[in-house]
């Protein structure tokens, strides 16, 4: 097993969450308008990857399936980098299993990088910093060297909606918090037993979970 970025994040909004992903994946329920806006916001995130002009991407999967071949786009983000390449979507990067694809890794001189997290949002979150200090925290341990960690949100301007803000010194910062975690969601995530965790504020924030059928089932057999 391994840790990607949405596994950590889910991990650390509920232990259980994580779990489920890995084990009971079929159980999770995604509303009509959840799917609606997570498509809008790869439709945004895929025409931010022109924000600094000519590119290349990444994205591989195992064939006939929607997994991702994360090795072979790790292997490809390296032939990328060392060939010149300035502008790498979703740059693929593996730390002895934590894995992170970066949606913009824009060189700036040498082999000197900026990483930007793109989200389909009016505003920067706390989360989406979070999310970029993981991906900066995989980076960090690749031996990648950045200058800057940006989120770009999504401004009001139809015909320049790419908004980076830099959170260099918040995701920096988050990475310790990652540092303290991820080894401990690592051994959850493998645990043969069901992780149990209590429902509450978890299951709607930061965000709605897919699994809230499944849970008050639970629950109800054992009240
Ligand atoms: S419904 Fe709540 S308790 Fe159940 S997995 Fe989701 S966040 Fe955790």
């Amino acid at each position: 097993m391994s840790i990607s970025k949405t596994d950590f994040m889910r991990g650390m909004q509920c232990p259980k969450m994580l779990w489920l992903d890995a084990h009971k994946p079929d159980m999770k329920v995604i509303p009509a308008d959840t799917q609606r806006r997570l498509d809008k916001g790869n439709e945004f995130g895929d025409k931010a990857m022109a924000m600094f002009g000519p590119f290349v991407e990444v994205t591989e999967y195992i064939p006939n399936t929607k997994y991702l071949d994360k090795r072979k786009m790790v292997l490809k983000t390296k032939r990328f980098m060392d060939a010149g390449e300035e502008n790498i979507c979703e740059a693929s990067f593996d730390h002895n299993g934590f894995f992170c694809a970066v949606d913009i890794l824009h060189r700036v001189d040498g082999n000197v990088w900026e990483m930007y997290e793109v989200k389909d949002s009016p505003e920067v979150k706390p989360q989406f910093i979070a999310d970029a200090g993981y991906q900066a925290w995989v980076l960090d341990k690749c031996g990648i060297e950045l200058d800057g960690v940006f989120v770009v949100y999504h401004y009001d301007d139809e015909d320049d909606p790419f908004e980076p803000v830099d959170v260099t010194e918040e995701a920096i910062e988050f990475a310790h918090t990652v540092d303290e975690n991820i080894y401990r969601l690592d051994e959850l995530k493998k645990s043969k037993a069901e992780v149990m965790a209590e429902m509450g504020e978890r299951c709607s924030a930061p965000y709605e979970c897919w699994y809230c059928d499944y849970c008050n089932k639970l629950r109800e057999k054992t009240e």
